[in-house]
């Protein structure tokens, strides 16, 4: 339990941070311009939101470019279409409704993304997901010849790593030093000890904590949304090594069943604020790098 001091400590430190500071600081966030390197818009969404309403909510948001995951792929060119160069498009393996559950025994994934590379309509590849103990593994033949595609148009790669599996993405990452890719889902079970042997030994990657707010696996803050102590010290460590994005997928939370569309968009702006509130608290620089910089940088935006 706290002791009346603590939170008598916390009110006045609020009380006052909120006079001092509080609306303007809390205004000039709002409008700063954010990566969102995360965000997905699928078949199952597009029953509740269409492609304009979610470039309207990015906008309103002041996100200055989405990355996004679309199953099936193509629904992220329909929202590049909507939205411009607000989107940055990533092949999906997952060509149709389905397809995460057979993308890696279909030679035809891999055909695909080379059409979809080629013609410069996708800007990378995404989001692959690996999960310990079901198929496919990080050594799978249709991944592998992803990964050669993403070398040939060097672009990068979204990878999707469930804990315990981090040390096959470390084995992955170290194989391949010259690709980029991009480790999606820090936090949760993962902590900032698991994360430092990937950022030492692997300067290719960079890493998200997409999915890790409060209401869906948590592991990044605190109760009052300041990050927790190894990750800060990791973070101002490399501060060009982290981003961010909210991952606007509800389905992983079992408030909702899978046979219901995915209302992830609805939760989409309290998230984007949980994202910038943690950010919010690190020197400005760092700031700056994680919510904008470091993204336009990997995925090569100017
Ligand atoms: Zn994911
Ligand atoms: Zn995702």
């Amino acid at each position: 339990m706290k002791s009346r001091h603590v939170i008598l400590r916390g009110l006045v430190a609020t009380v006052i941070g909120f006079a001092a500071f509080g609306p303007v600081v809390a205004a000039a966030n709002a409008g700063q311009g954010f990566a969102d390197v995360h965000v997905h818009f699928n078949w199952d969404q597009q029953e509740i939101i269409g492609a304009e309403e979610i470039v309207g909510k990015l906008r309103a948001a002041g996100v200055e470019f989405a990355v996004v995951a679309a199953t099936p792929s193509e629904l992220a060119l329909e929202l590049k279409r909507v939205g411009g160069d607000l989107i940055i498009p990533l092949f999906s393996p997952y060509t149709h409704e389905l397809g995460r559950n057979d993308w890696y025994r279909d030679e035809r994934t891999a055909i695909l993304a080379e059409e979809g590379l080629s013609s410069g309509q996708y800007r990378g590849i995404g989001e692959v997901h690996f999960m310990r103990g079901f198929p496919p593994a990080t050594d799978n033949r249709i991944f592998l010849r992803l990964l050669q595609l993403a070398r040939s148009f060097d672009v990068p790669v979204m990878i999707h790593i469930d804990a315990g599996n981090e040390l096959a993405f470390l084995d992955l990452c170290r194989d391949h030093p010259e690709l980029k890719l991009m480790f999606a889902h820090a936090g949760g079970n993962l902590y900032a000890r698991h994360i430092r042997p990937v950022i030492e030994q692997c300067a290719n990657v960079m890493i998200e904590f997409s999915a890790r707010d409060p209401w869906r696996f948590g592991g990044l803050t605190d109760d009052d949304r300041r990050l927790l102590p190894g990750w800060r010290e990791l973070i101002l460590e490399y501060p060009d090594r982290f981003m961010t994005g909210t991952d606007p997928v509800w389905k992983v939370t079992r408030t909702q069943t899978w046979d219901q569309a995915d209302d992830g968009w609805s939760y989409f702006e309290k998230l984007l604020a949980y994202h910038r509130q943690w950010i919010a608290e690190l020197p400005p620089p760092v700031q700056q790098k994680i919510r904008l910089d470091n993204a336009r940088r990997f995925f090569n935006v100017r």
